[in-house]
């Protein structure tokens, strides 16, 4: 299965956070947001999950 990944520097933040995570869609969406839930005091509801969706993008080769 292709994976893809999301990078939080992409992300509207202020906290200059560098983390990126790879793996399918679905854990992509899952661990994303529960990072923007406890990391960026994210609320956690459709509009996050689609903001992430939309933040996704396939991985890069290394972590392919
Ligand atoms: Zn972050």
């Amino acid at each position: 299965m292709a994976r893809v990944m999301i990078d939080c520097r992409k992300m509207p933040s202020e906290t200059n956070c560098s983390l990126t995570i790879a793996g399918t869609e679905e854990e992509v969406l899952k661990a994303a947001a529960e990072h923007a839930i406890s990391t960026h005091g994210h609320a956690d509801n459709p509009e996050l999950r689609e903001e992430l969706r939309g933040q996704l993008e396939p991985a890069e080769a290394a972590m392919a």
